[in-house]
């Protein structure tokens, strides 16, 4: 397997590049518009072929490269059932798999940051590996107060799948503010702040009292990444 974790500084986001170098193919979850040439640098220079560009969920925080990508490599886009952009080539929903030449990314729902966010599961090579979007952070949990989020479904999106995995699977995150990179399941259920909590009233009124502002992108990134990255 070739994998790249690739980063955004504007909006500290982790894009994850997954191929098999037995075939050439790729797939791109999380791809923010901004990077779209350096992917396709990066595509080219390791000789990988995109086929499929996926988000875990829409964004507020940044413009999506789905369309972008589909118009320079003919890829094909992917976001959760859930979601309302008609402009993907499909949709995925709990228990589909994503599959890119010998690797194959199980499809989780877990909602709560949105009601369409998805986590992908990955087992290669010896390594398990969760791409957890913005339900699972490192030391961190999505926030649950906009875009149709919901603190109870993020508990139990949280301890009814994501930390049912094995305690040595790899935690790879949407974002980190810090620049850590990754983490483990076993890691997060035993460090992270949000996960000390006993049940899911105890996580809603530690989620509902946190009181964040508002993404400053959020205006412009939501209904641009409902048109897959379009801002016409
Ligand atoms: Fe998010």
């Amino acid at each position: 397997m070739i994998f790249r974790q690739l980063f955004d500084i504007q909006s500290s986001t982790y894009t994850y590049l997954i191929a098999d170098e037995d075939t050439g193919e790729a797939a791109l979850i999380d791809p923010v518009i901004d990077k779209t040439d350096d992917y396709l640098m990066l595509l080219m220079q390791l000789e990988l072929k995109l086929i499929v560009a996926a988000d875990t969920h829409t964004h507020a925080d940044h413009i999506t490269a789905l369309g972008l990508l589909r118009e320079h490599t003919g890829c094909q886009t992917m976001v959760g059932q859930q979601s309302i952009a008609e402009c993907v080539s499909s949709k995925f929903s709990a228990g589909d798999h994503i599959v890119v030449g010998k690797l194959s990314l199980e499809i989780l729902y877990t909602p709560g940051h949105t009601d369409d966010s998805y986590s992908f599961y990955l087992s290669s090579d010896g390594r398990s590996m969760l791409f957890t979007g913005d339900t699972l952070l490192i030391r961190g949990t999505g926030r649950t107060d906009f875009q149709s989020g919901d603190p109870r479904q993020q508990y139990d999106s949280l301890f009814g799948s994501l930390l049912t995995f094995t305690g040595d699977t790899l935690v790879y995150p949407g974002h980190d503010y810090k620049g850590w990179s990754v983490s483990t399941i076993d890691e997060e259920r035993t460090h992270n702040p949000r996960l000390q909590v006993t049940n899911s009233d105890a996580y809603a009124e530690l989620m509902d009292g946190l009181m964040l502002p508002n993404p400053k992108l959020m205006d412009v990134a939501v209904p641009a990444n409902q048109k897959c990255g379009n801002t016409r």
